[in-house]
């Protein structure tokens, strides 16, 4: 019977572009595999030799997986990791090797660290799938575009995208084909509709054949597909022959439902006591359990590129991250990681590698769950914040949102005048908020003297900007993410609303606390 242990990917190599397809391994590499014949002596490789690298041996302190990261002190560093320059019995991971020409697969302990936790968390469909180091995922991003777009390709993107991804491809003179969203992320009647009508809305042009989508804390709204949608969405792209790229760097970070501080039971954050108690091996289980199955785990053909980072996990710094496909794309990934980055950074690969060869499986699986609490808290200290600072009311049927914000103090008693509305993120770093522009002063000015509302809208989007920043807080412009459908042509906002992008990922609470504060007052003052 046909099971994951058993199933193959399909063929999909129709899906490479021609720069893909006409690539070949450099000659050189051929040469590796002699060097490690025994008794050989190699004048082949230009290796530098290892004794010029000015590196004696790394020696780092590490948080033990279960540190608690809600402490007001100052967590503890209980973990040594050493790297020593060279091999012994009891240490493989060594500079000698991290700093030097290695394959471009990248370092094959840390390699089988991730199939193992892919394999677990992940239960990919199929059984040949490759993992395959990469330098994070806009690294990632850039060689999946290398090996399937042709210049002027539509790429499918969800209606607001994360405008690295875009910025690489718009050069190539390829555009966005924008999908609708909701509070829930991609809709999968509009993907649907978009492609079955697109003879007709295109006629001539040749058809998308790859999806990008951010499917968890997507950047910017902060919406998560449910696996309802995920299994749609995958349907469709069958259906189509669609690959999906899975941007996925929030995965970890997939929250409870918010509740109000009133309703709030006193939440056990878990600290360092916890590693010990019987239940951990439970938690650990049911936390992965929580999290929504991933698109490669319902992906029984392959067409799935997942793109996993250790930025959100372990610091953006490390430039690491992995592929996870099917092994045509990974050969074909590999090749173009040979011309190009070669390899992640070797210093991160030996760093990471020790890191989690220490920690182990369950000790990753830990750090992990301590995240999802860290940013949980810090997603409550927001929402509690923008409660305390306007009044919350269930949005009406006509609102997507969860909630609509009004003036503090007003809204229970006035006519109600929406000033935003959002919704409560289910995961990732980032809120985002729609307002209402139809009861502004200043906007019904603006349409007067703009030649379309949707002029208006944007003006008005950057004069309150401004105003924000005057005051000393400063969001992110929802038009920073909107698709590039064209040459220097984006697609064209809403009009009489505008987003913005508010992150919950760093300040303090007493920041965040003093940021919104001075957002409520200028809030307060367009609607004067
Ligand atoms: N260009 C030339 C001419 C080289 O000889 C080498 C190294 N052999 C490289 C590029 C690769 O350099 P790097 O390790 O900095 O990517
Ligand atoms: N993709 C998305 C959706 C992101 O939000 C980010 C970071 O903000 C990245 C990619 C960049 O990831 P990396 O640091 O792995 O290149």
């Amino acid at each position: 019977m046909d099971s994951a242990t058993t199933r193959k990917a399909i063929d999909l190599s129709h899906h490479l572009n021609e720069l893909s397809r006409s690539r070949v391994a450099s000659p050189l590499k051929d040469i590796i595999k002699y060097m490690k014949e025994p008794g050989i002596i190699s004048l082949a490789g230009g290796l530098p030799h290892p004794s010029f690298f000015p590196f004696g041996e790394m020696n780092t302190k590490v948080y033990a997986p279960a540190v608690d990261l809600h402490s007001s002190e100052e967590p503890s560093w209980p973990i040594e990791l050493f790297i020593p320059k060279n091999a012994s019995s009891s240490h493989k991971n060594t500079l000698s090797a991290a700093l030097q020409y290695g394959s471009s697969y990248g370092s094959v302990s840390l390699s089988s660290f991730i199939r193992e936790f892919t394999s677990r968390v992940m239960a990919p469909a199929y059984s040949d799938f490759e993992i395959l180091l990469h330098s994070g995922n806009t690294d990632a991003w850039n060689k999946v575009v290398n090996i399937l777009c042709e210049y002027g390709d539509y790429i499918l993107v969800e209606e607001y995208t994360y405008p690295s991804a875009q910025a690489l491809w718009a050069p190539m003179g390829c555009r966005g084909v924008p999908i609708s969203i909701d509070k829930d992320g991609l809709v999968p009647e509009s993907l649907k509709s978009t492609l079955k009508k697109w003879e007709h809305t295109h006629p001539g042009v040749k058809r998308p054949h790859l999806l990008y989508s951010v499917p968890v804390g997507h950047n910017p709204t902060g919406a998560t597909l449910s696996v309802e949608r995920k299994k749609a969405i995958y349907k469709i792209c069958v259906d189509f022959d669609i690959i999906i790229c899975e941007d996925d760097p929030y995965y970890f970070l997939q929250f409870p439902p918010y509740v109000f501080p009133s309703q709030r039971k006193p939440q056990k954050t878990g600290g360092s006591s916890d590693i010990t108690s019987e239940n951990m091996a439970f938690n650990r289980q049911a936390y992965v359990e929580s999290l929504v199955p991933t698109f490669l785990s319902l992906d029984v053909q392959g067409r799935v590129i997942r793109l996993d980072t250790f930025s959100k996990t372990l610091g953006p710094g490390n430039r690491l991250g992995y592929f996870v496909c099917n092994p045509l794309f990974a050969e074909r990934l590999l090749r173009a990681t040979e011309v190009t980055t070669q390899a992640p950074s070797g210093l991160s690969q030996a760093l990471v590698e020790e890191l989690l060869n220490t920690w182990g499986q369950e000790g990753y699986l830990r750090w992990l769950m301590g995240l999802r609490d860290s940013y949980t808290t810090r997603r409550n200290w927001m929402c509690d914040i923008i409660a305390e600072n306007f009044d919350l009311l269930p949005s009406p049927l006509n609102i997507v949102d969860d909630v609509v914000a009004v003036q503090k103090g007003h809204g229970l008693t006035k006519e109600v005048v929406p000033f935003f509305s959002f919704s409560f993120p289910k995961g990732g770093m980032f809120l985002w908020i729609r307002i209402f522009l139809v009861s502004n002063a200043t906007y019904q000015n603006m349409k007067t003297t703009s030649s379309s509302n949707a002029i208006a809208t944007a003006r008005w989007a950057e004069a309150f900007w401004m105003d924000l920043i005057k005051e000393k807080i400063l969001l992110t412009p929802g038009s920073y993410y909107t698709p590039i459908i064209g040459v220097n042509e984006r697609m064209v906002q809403e009009p009489d609303v505008v987003f913005f992008r508010l992150a919950f990922s760093f300040e303090t609470r007493e920041m965040m606390q003093t940021g919104i504060e001075r957002m409520a007052n200028v809030f307060n003052r367009w609607w004067m």
